[in-house]
């Protein structure tokens, strides 16, 4: 007899590690050479972690075998605590921080904490696919707003408010945003919160890019919201470059009136798991302490991350009739194809014919299907090379008898 599969799984995807990433490998298995730009996975180009974070971890392992506290480590969670407290979110303390394995993990206990069945949750579109996936799977809808390619990727506001109805419970805020680069400006995000306010709904910001901005500034949201329920996610997988580890943050802050119960929901449902991987909680207290450095190094003039992502670029700009709006954040580019092209069959072609592995846009709720995301991590040289080989892809004619043969 086959074996049952829950019928809500039909509804949710994750393309990014789909059947693409399967070829990919597959054909890398035959000894193609496969560019691989479609994960934004620092270690995966050679951008190496923070050595005295790795110590630290690789110090504290023996004292890290039994469970922890179901919310992490106590001089983690200080330090958490302390890092937002920096920047001005100063009505909290360690009990508001949950660690988890990966912000991955933990806006799956966000989400199982707070929605009921029919609950509304508004994400961003384009937007990371993780969002919608837990949304659905802790029972709630997704409902997508549109951000604009025309106002650099920001949040259309009016449509924004077109989807808000009486089952909307959570507003989604990704900045620096994934897939678009995107740093939404603060009038943005403060229209946001007011909108937030004016239907009550808890704010989920995902700020796992804070820290990767090139020549832009960052907003943490919870300080534009202290009268609101807000949870902030953050972790070490993006600028500390270590998402192997699994490690992340998630940040309760609101009146305690009005947050008090989901805090004693979130916590039973972090319990369930006993607690997050012990030994990656250990990196928190070094990773933090030195993050302004970090960013600098990365960042800053002569940053890897920023001179990868200015040679990304400018390789991207060199192709005829492919447009893409300069990020000033993270570590893609979300480039439009010529007329003509649709997302996921070019990815197809590309891969097959050119060896050259990218995320379509369809995968990542672009509603046009007409863009694709590489990461900017790459080596510029390598970089370089698939660019080259994007644009052999665009000279030939789409669905050429070569790419369609060798379609799964
Ligand atoms: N949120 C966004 C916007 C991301 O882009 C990613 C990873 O790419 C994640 C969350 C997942 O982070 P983590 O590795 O902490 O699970």
């Amino acid at each position: 007899m086959a074996l049952k599969t829950a019928a809500r799984i039909s509804t949710i995807s994750y393309d990014i590690r789909g059947p693409l990433a399967a070829l990919a490998d597959e054909l890398e298995g035959q000894g193609r050479d496969i560019i691989r730009l479609h994960l934004g996975d620092p270690a995966e180009h050679g951008v190496a972690a923070p050595a005295a974070v790795l110590d630290a971890v690789r110090r504290d392992l023996d004292a890290s075998c039994g469970y922890a506290h179901s919310q992490g480590i106590p001089q983690a969670r200080d330090a958490v605590t302390a890092y937002y407290q920096d920047r001005g979110i100063d009505a909290i303390d360690p009990d508001d921080v949950t660690l988890g394995n990966g912000v991955s993990e933990l806006v799956q206990v966000a989400l199982h904490s707070l929605l009921d069945p029919g609950d509304q949750v508004l994400l961003p579109a384009p937007g990371y696919p993780l969002w919608a996936a837990a949304v659905t799977l802790a029972g709630g809808t997704p409902v997508h707003y549109r951000c604009d390619e025309e106002a650099d990727w920001s949040p259309d506001l009016a449509d924004l408010r077109a989807r808000t109805g009486p089952r909307t419970v959570a507003l989604v805020v990704n900045s620096p945003h994934n897939p678009t680069g995107a740093v939404w400006p603060a009038p943005v995000l403060h229209a946001m919160v007011e909108h937030a306010r004016a239907h009550e709904l808890t704010l989920l910001s995902d700020e796992i890019y804070a820290h990767i901005l090139y020549d832009a500034s960052h907003t943490i949201l919870a300080g534009l919201a202290p009268d609101l329920a807000c949870l902030t996610f953050g972790g070490l997988s993006k600028t500390h470059r270590m998402p192997g580890f699994r490690v992340g943050w998630m940040l309760l802050t609101g009146p305690r009136r009005h947050t008090a119960e989901y805090a004693r929901a979130l916590h039973l449902i972090a319990s369930l798991r006993l607690c997050p991987n012990v030994p990656a909680q250990h990196a928190i207290v070094p990773a933090l302490r030195d993050i302004e450095r970090t960013e600098r190094e990365l960042t800053g003039p002569g940053g890897v991350l920023r001179e990868r992502h200015r040679s990304a670029w400018r390789a991207l700009r060199g192709l005829p009739d492919v447009g893409c709006v300069r990020p000033r954040g993270a570590f893609y580019l979300f480039p439009r194809l010529p007329p003509g092209r649709r997302d996921e069959p070019f990815a197809h072609e590309l891969l097959c014919t050119q060896g050259v592995l990218v995320a379509p846009g369809s995968g990542l709720h672009h509603p046009k299907g007409d863009h694709i995301r590489l990461t900017s991590l790459a080596e510029p040289a390598r970089f370089a090379e698939a660019v080259t080989r994007i644009g052999r892809q665009l000279d030939s004619p789409s669905g050429s008898p070569t790419t369609r043969s060798s379609r799964r």
